[in-house]
């Protein structure tokens, strides 16, 4: 793995700015290798030995997607939409589990940790940078039980949806009235009233 600095200078060009939660991601990633035991991720022995939960889609998930190059296409990222800035890194292989969680009480220490600061996300920044791991993060080590059909690889799973007769893969699709049917029959899909668009061959 690279050092804290490189990392963050990685992380920011792809995440598009330099801001407080790449370097809570970058730092939050680096400890949660480190837990975990897989401290050289991007070598492609250990890829496949990782899985990372994020449970919220800001700054710091696109950090914790650089250092670990977990991917969600490539199912070793699952997003879980909890609005907690927060993470688990999962090593398949031990079964060895930790959450890492960014702590609120980091915001009120930035002062202390940066002072003469006047810009509040500067200060922020460059606070976290140097916090303790400690102040910076809550962990706890955690069971996580992956479902076959969420583990990278082929699809195990594929059913043809009951009404329309597309393909839903990994088991995504649900039960109703004695049916398997796909989220968009059901009507429990995240867009309403689909519209057939018949002509869309534009422009190539
Ligand atoms: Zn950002
Ligand atoms: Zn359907």
């Amino acid at each position: 793995m690279d050092n804290f600095e490189t990392l963050l200078e990685g992380s920011a060009a792809a995440h598009g700015h330099l801001c407080a939660g790449q370097v809570i991601g970058v730092r939050m990633a680096m400890l949660g290798l480190q837990l975990i035991g897989l401290e050289d991720p991007k070598n492609s022995d250990q890829i496949k030995k990782l899985i990372v939960y994020v449970e919220i889609d800001r700054c710091a998930t696109d950090a914790i997607s650089y250092v670990t190059g977990v991917q969600l296409g490539r199912r070793s990222m699952k997003f879980m939409d909890y609005g907690i800035n927060a993470a688990t890194f999962v090593n398949l292989e031990t079964g060895c589990a930790f959450r890492i969680v960014s702590t609120e009480k980091a915001r009120g220490l930035a002062s202390e940790y940066a002072p003469g600061i006047e810009n509040k996300n500067e200060q922020q920044l460059t606070a976290y940078k140097v916090m303790p791991l400690e102040a910076l993060f809550e962990v706890e080590e955690v069971d996580v039980d992956i479902p076959p059909e969420d583990v990278p690889g082929p699809s195990r799973l594929k059913a043809i949806c009951q009404k329309c007769g597309i393909t839903v893969r990994d088991g995504r699709e649900v039960r109703q009235q004695d049916k398997m049917i796909c989220h968009s029959c059901a009507g429990i899909a995240y867009y309403q009233n689909p519209r057939k668009v018949k002509h869309f061959n534009l422009r190539n």
